[in-house]
């Protein structure tokens, strides 16, 4: 007789296999809204599981079968405490003889006493602290991980019976207070329902394309038998994800097409003369960027257009030819930054440039004087000024632009729904996107359909790539040699303060201290600036605008420098305690360097090893072995998961679960096609409103 269907059983009909016993027959019929059930309908699930399953984004029972595991134990063996060998990843059989847990800034160690019948060894687990509790003496455990200096690191657990530390048992995106057994137990228990969710793919197209059945992809996904399983079932949910998007994206153009844009003529002289004064030739790359643009410009239905391109890729250059365009016809141009300090490095870069041109800048910001900003807003609404630069105060109703022909959005994704949305209100200007960090949404919308892309693939090409390094702080002050070797041979550098909890003047107050320790000590005898969010603008220009002419050596900084701030001369970068930082926000700050035909360094300074969480030690060592932005945020996606985005969709950003969107291009194509088959089915059009979500652009109206 076989014994219970194992946990990493194969789920039913899955490329063809045989049906397992274990999941309940559901009628013929699907049952969507069993599926929109709350969590709360589960077994363990009260209050405090709930609110923390929301904090993941996790609120219905869909939700949970869709909560897609960010990886999967492979096999490790199994060993013995005294057959444990080197720093092997192992399994251990172990009863608990006391345990104690202690803080160490903020750092939480547990720590455990665990015998077998070959030894005792302490088993070390970091920030679990709710875990002491269940560590009685006498606990039967089974472990996972690897032994380090101080014993053995855990990595996994199961108490007691359970055995999901087994091959291939998901690892979930989790918070520090959900354990994995939880987000296990519970999907466990909400895999039967996966057939409620019905199937959006007629039979034929899942036979031609040799796809399993969505309800099997997803149990597949979360008790896969092999890797291989596991990678079909997330492509096929991939592709239900991709289909969904088409649809909408199609309405959404739909939508678009019946606004109206002036063309705007051909290109003429002054974008010959834009040329010549540029002081370098523009890329292919970048003329490619603007013979799309070019195109777009000249039709009557608005530009809808992405320019993706690294940081340090160029676009400025390009953004400033689009606004041209406008100003060259008598009519305006604005460029949007998400922060003020980004706003003011485009408008110095810009207005250098415009006023070899007789073209009139304004910077619009919301640190202008009232009468300062009147006196803007005057020569907008009057047509004086050919280019307006500014932060969302710039698009406040208030500021009504005489006749505003593009619209430059430097990093869409920072803005705020409401403030994309109040500059389109009424008018139709042709509306270029910028992004630097391309995340899954941006993507979407672009490689996927409503917006056109143009991708500044290579840098100027005299350009070489930073080179990353990782220390801890024990050699440190290796890496403040390191700079100081740059800064005698007359290089410049940034040195980034660490994140700390609270408001911004706490982080601004901990960047001047930060500034005064390094005059005093490893930076002695050079030039310090500092930069942090309190100043006012007037002195934050002041500071920049010294670094910028050299008469500053280094620039202590907060992340108010993560975007826009353009020296090529700053060649080396140090990032303290740099596993406190988010992977794009690294890579946004490491794009500061490298900005010249100089070899950049970056240098990213943590604590040691041991300390650092599975997630930080994956972040920095990403940022060590890559350069390349997307495939960063592609990283990013997989050592955060989409839950921990939650904060991205309370801002009108919906993520993509399931797509890679590297490795998916081919499912793209896939989705398009099916998307023109398939778009009335109801299921794919509900799925595609809730993808879509808010979110509104720029030139919608
Ligand atoms: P991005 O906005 O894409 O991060 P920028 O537009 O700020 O990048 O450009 C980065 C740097 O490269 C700037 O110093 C800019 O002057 C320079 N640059 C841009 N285009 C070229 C080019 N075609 N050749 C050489 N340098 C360039
Ligand atoms: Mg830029």
């Amino acid at each position: 007789m076989p014994t219970a269907t194992p946990r990493t059983g194969l789920p039913a009909g899955f490329g063809g296999a045989d049906l397992p016993e274990r999941l309940p027959r559901t009628g013929a019929m699907p049952r969507p809204d069993v599926l929109e059930r709350g969590v709360d309908t589960l077994l363990g699930v009260g209050p405090a599981v709930q609110r923390k399953l929301a904090r993941l984004g996790i609120v219905t029972v869909g939700d949970l079968l869709a909560h897609r595991p960010r990886r999967y134990e492979t096999a490790a063996d199994e060993r013995t405490v005294a057959g444990l060998i080197g720093d092997d990843e192992a399994v251990l059989e172990v009863v608990v003889r006391r345990a104690s847990g202690r803080r160490r800034g903020r750092l939480h160690i547990l720590t455990a006493h665990v015998a077998d019948e070959t030894g005792e060894i302490r088993a070390t687990w970091f920030n679990q602290p709710w875990l002491e509790k269940e560590l009685t003496p006498g606990t039967r455990l089974r472990l996972r991980g690897k032994r380090n200096r101080f014993g053995f690191q855990v990595s996994s657990y199961d108490l007691g019976d359970a055995t999901q530390t087994a091959d291939f048992a998901p690892v979930y995106p989790a918070t520090a207070d959900l354990a994995q057994k939880t987000l296990r137990t519970l999907t466990e228990q909400v895999l039967g329902l996966a057939r409620d969710g019905g199937e959006p793919l007629p039979a034929r197209t899942r036979s031609q394309a040799e796809l399993p059945l969505r309800a099997d992809a997803l149990v597949a996904l979360h008790r896969p038998r092999s890797e291989d399983q596991a990678e079909r079932a997330r492509r096929r949910l991939a592709l239900d994800e991709l289909v969904s998007l088409q649809v909408a994206l199609r309405r959404r153009a739909a939508e678009r097409e019946s606004l109206v844009a002036e063309p705007l003529p051909p290109p003429g002289p002054v974008l010959t003369r834009y040329r010549e004064e540029l002081p370098f030739t523009l890329t292919d790359a970048q003329e490619r960027a603007i013979d799309g643009i070019d195109a777009d410009l000249g039709r009557s239905i608005p530009m809808q257009r992405l320019l993706q391109g690294d940081v340090g890729s160029g676009k400025t250059a390009v953004a400033l030819y689009t606004l041209l365009r406008a100003v060259e016809v008598g009519r305006q141009g604005a460029l949007m930054a998400p922060t003020e300090t980004l706003a003011e490095q485009h408008f110095l870069t810009i207005e250098t440039l415009c006023a070899e041109l007789g073209v009139r800048v304004a910077l619009l910001t919301s640190s202008l004087t009232a009468r300062e900003r009147r006196a803007a807003h005057q020569l907008v609404a009057s047509g004086d000024v050919g280019i307006a630069v500014g932060t969302h105060a710039l698009i406040q109703r208030e500021v009504a632009f005489s006749d505003l022909a593009v619209a430059v959005v430097d990093e869409q994704h920072r803005f705020g729904v409401e403030q994309r949305a109040a500059l389109a209100e009424g008018r139709s200007p042709h509306v270029l996107h910028m992004t630097a960090t391309p995340i899954p949404r941006t993507l979407a919308l672009t490689v996927y359909g409503d917006l056109a892309v143009s991708e500044i693939a290579a840098p100027p090409a005299d350009r070489k790539p930073i080179v990353t390094a990782w220390v801890t702080e024990e050699r440190s002050s290796e890496a403040y040699s390191r700079l100081r070797r740059h800064l005698d041979a007359g290089r410049q550098a940034y040195v980034v303060c660490p994140l700390v909890e609270g408001s911004e003047t706490r982080l601004a107050r901990a960047a001047e201290d930060e500034a005064e320790r390094l005059r005093a000590h490893e930076l002695r005898g050079y030039r310090v600036g500092c930069v942090h969010g309190r100043l006012k603008t007037a002195e934050r220009r002041a500071v920049m605008a010294a670094f910028t002419a050299g008469e500053l050596d280094v620039l202590v900084a907060t992340t108010v420098i993560e975007v826009g701030v353009d020296v090529p001369n700053a060649t080396i970068m140090i990032v303290q305690e740099a596993d406190r930082f988010g992977l794009a926000q690294l890579h946004q700050l490491r794009g500061r360097v490298g900005r010249g035909a100089e070899q950049s360094f970056c240098l990213l300074v943590s604590g040691s090893r041991d300390e650092l969480s599975e997630s930080a030690l994956e972040r920095l060592e990403a940022m060590v072995a890559t350069t390349d932005g997307f495939e960063l945020a592609e990283r990013d996606l997989e050592i955060r998961g989409e839950g921990q985005l939650v904060g991205a969709r309370q801002s009108g950003l919906t993520d993509l679960r399931f797509t890679r969107l590297r490795a998916d291009r081919d499912l793209l194509e896939q989705a398009k096609s099916l998307a023109d088959e398939l778009g009335d089915d109801p299921l794919l059009a509900d799925s595609a409103e809730r993808l879509l979500g808010e979110a509104e652009h720029v030139g919608d109206s």
